[in-house]
């Protein structure tokens, strides 16, 4: 079934972000520390695993190729009055990055004074956490409702009881965020970029979709991954695996993954194989034949994904597709507790 729908159109005035002389300034000194260039590179900083590019003149890519737990991709495109930027990283110091990245772009692109916007692809704390960010920055924040109803009732995520905690630093959620739906047009100036909230439960309640269908790219969020398992604990696989088929038709020569390096349409491709996969193993369990972790790990062994990171969210993706396809309910708590013991114990990462 096509992604609906109403398109509406989003023009937005020239504005200067407000940046106080002593944020320019500390701007001026992390760029100078990390980004001189907008070619391919890892950002000069000890720790970082960022790999700042750029897809045209006009669109920035920020890539952490490994893509693990909370290792996620963001980017940004860049207009005559207005940068749309497609979410954030989970922590102060990797948000931080980013947005010095973005801000050398634009003066990189003489439009220093472009107005910043933020769409958010979907809740989850590793592409969100930096909102507060930049909103702090002059961004204007939108997501899909149900995003942003998560966003500004439960906060940032950090997840205690799953995540070894790291150093988050000062992340703070959005004070707004304005709701989107449908298809929206944004018209960035010389650009359009079309963003997309899909229907209906997928990878969450609430994924957005950002295309940029002149240069045939997509940032697809977390619905699509780059030679990572993907995680379906809080979404649903079978509708996750419906929208597929509509991102599938869309012409894309390049695809940016929620996690993972970039690609072309072989990305979606691998990602609906690998979810096909989770249904197939489902529907074994629910014609009566269990499979416990080992028994999934050997099934795993054979498949084009079994070199992907993060294999233990086949333990959690399995339950959640017998849900999906019997209708039962499914149980996060047991489900996130059978991921840790495969995972072995609290997951330890580096947001
Ligand atoms: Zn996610």
């Amino acid at each position: 079934m096509p992604v609906n729908v109403a398109t509406t159109r989003l023009d937005v005035d020239e504005k200067t972000p407000p940046m106080v002389a002593d944020e320019a300034a500390q701007v001026m000194l992390l760029y100078a520390a990390s980004s001189k260039d907008l070619g391919d590179h890892r950002v000069e900083q000890a720790g970082s695993d960022i790999v700042f590019g750029s897809l045209t003149d006009r669109i920035g890519t920020a890539v952490r190729p490994d893509g693990g737990w909370w290792v996620s991709n963001a980017g940004w495109v860049i207009g005559d009055h207005t940068t749309l930027a497609i979410d954030t990283f989970a922590s102060e110091s990797r948000v931080g990055e980013l947005l010095t990245a973005l801000h050398a772009a634009q003066r990189q692109a003489d439009r220093p004074n472009s107005a910043l916007q933020l769409v958010l692809t979907h809740a989850h704390g590793d592409h969100a956490n930096g909102a507060g960010m930049f909103e702090a920055a002059g961004a204007t924040v939108f997501a899909s409702a149900e995003a942003a109803d998560e966003l500004l009732s439960l906060g940032i995520q950090t997840f205690p009881t799953l995540i070894s905690p790291p150093s988050w630093g000062a992340v703070a959620p959005p004070s707004a965020v304005t709701p989107l739906t449908g298809t929206t047009v944004f018209d960035l100036g010389g650009v359009e970029a079309e963003v997309t909230v899909l229907p209906s439960a997928a990878h969450t309640a609430g994924d957005v979709l950002v295309r940029l269908p002149a240069e045939g790219v997509l940032f697809a969020g977390d619905m699509v991954w780059g030679q990572v398992t993907p995680l379906a604990a809080v979404g649903s696989v079978t509708g996750w695996l419906a929208q597929m088929d509509t991102i599938a038709r869309w012409p894309l020569t390049t695809v940016v993954p929620g996690h993972g390096n970039i690609g072309g349409a072989e990305l979606i491709d691998s990602t609906r194989r690998y979810l096909d996969w989770i249904v197939t193993l489902a529907a074994e369990v629910l014609a009566g034949r269990p499979l416990d972790p080992a028994a999934i790990r050997a099934r795993r062994a054979t498949q084009e994904w079994r070199n992907w990171g993060c294999p233990e969210r086949d333990v959690v993706n399995i339950p959640r597709a017998v849900a999906d396809l019997s209708g039962d309910s499914f149980s996060l708590p047991a489900g996130l507790a059978a991921l840790k013991d495969e995972y072995g114990g609290l997951l330890v990462l580096e947001p």
